[in-house]
């Protein structure tokens, strides 16, 4: 498990402001990880990274057990900050039965004709599983707050002032709706700086079998980087709550991320109160019923 005080320091403080630039997205955050070194972290991130995926698929399996409580779990991310390895890694050992990832896109025509939680909430984790946002409502206070073009379909009256003010406020409101309802909620931020989204981009032009992850939109929002950040700043800052945490987890290193992330799910759901049902007296009595039968055959 990850110190405690690490993960405090990647976990937004409700009502505090941050500013991502205080933020590292390589691997060490604090001088005492620092001078541990690179390669000592990088073993000791494995270790842990390995001991939480065991960890995960025996909580998993007892979530799903009590079936009470969901997990909703958000990642966000420039592109090539690592959303789609890091799911994949995370959930390596996680029962497919227990487990949704959902990968949303730009919105469709049909999709753009509701509200803008409509398609999130069709989406939702039930009880007992894990559900994974592949990006999520937030694109709708990010792209869309970048390029507010995109704001189609709506009556002039409501793009007004108090426009994205409204939709963060919506966001904690749905947030709180589930949480009340035994949903939990992670939000990760995955914090890749604007150099190594360089380099990753340049391998995906370098290596053929990368080539098909490569996409000129992808440049295209880069150019508004700057913007991206900003409008990712706001949305974190007006979206930290107590019932739905934002982590901002350091994205240079894949390492370093899927470590992290994999040890606060893990953590998180330790946390929770869960346990097996309990078999009722009468359901004992009809046990011992059927195994007297079964014995009789
Ligand atoms: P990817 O996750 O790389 O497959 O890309 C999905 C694309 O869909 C990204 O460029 C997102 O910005 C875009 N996208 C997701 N949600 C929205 C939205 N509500 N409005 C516009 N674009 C979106
Ligand atoms: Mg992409």
């Amino acid at each position: 498990m990850i110190k405690q005080k690490y993960i405090d320091l990647l976990r937004v403080t409700p009502g505090k402001t941050i500013q991502l630039k205080d933020y590292d997205t390589g691997w060490a955050q604090t001088n005492g990880l620092k001078a541990l070194g690179k390669d000592k972290i990088k073993e000791q991130a494995n270790e842990i990274l390995e001991k939480n995926l065991a960890d995960l698929t025996q909580v998993q399996q007892l979530l799903y057990a009590d079936d009470r409580y969901s997990l909703l779990i958000v990642f966000q991310a420039m592109d090539a900050a690592g959303k789609d390895g890091t799911i994949k890694h995370v959930m390596s050992g996680v029962n497919p039965q227990g487990c949704q990832v959902y990968s949303f896109k730009k919105p469709t025509a049909e999709e753009l004709d509701h509200n803008f939680l409509w398609r999130f909430m069709k989406n939702l984790p039930e009880r007992g599983r894990i559900g994974i946002f592949n990006r999520s409502y937030y694109e709708d206070v990010l792209v869309v707050k970048v390029h507010p073009e995109l704001l189609t379909n709506l009556p002039d009256g409501k793009k007004d002032k108090t426009f994205w003010k409204n939709r963060y406020e919506d966001i904690n409101a749905f947030e709180r709706h589930l949480e009340r309802n035994g949903t939990v909620i992670l939000k990760f931020f995955l914090n890749v700086s604007k150099k190594t989204q360089k380099k990753r981009f340049m391998e995906r032009l370098d290596r053929p079998e990368k080539n098909w992850k490569f996409s000129a939109a992808d440049l295209a929002e880069r150019a508004h980087w700057n913007d991206y950040m900003e409008v990712y700043e706001e949305a974190i800052n007006a979206t930290s709550t107590e019932w739905a945490p934002w982590y901002i987890i350091p994205a240079d290193h894949k390492w370093a991320t899927r470590a992290l992330v994999a040890d606060i799910i893990t953590s998180t759901l330790r946390e929770l109160d869960l346990k097996f049902p309990q078999v009722s007296e009468a359901q004992l009595q009809l046990l011992a019923q059927a195994r007297e039968e079964l014995g009789n055959e």
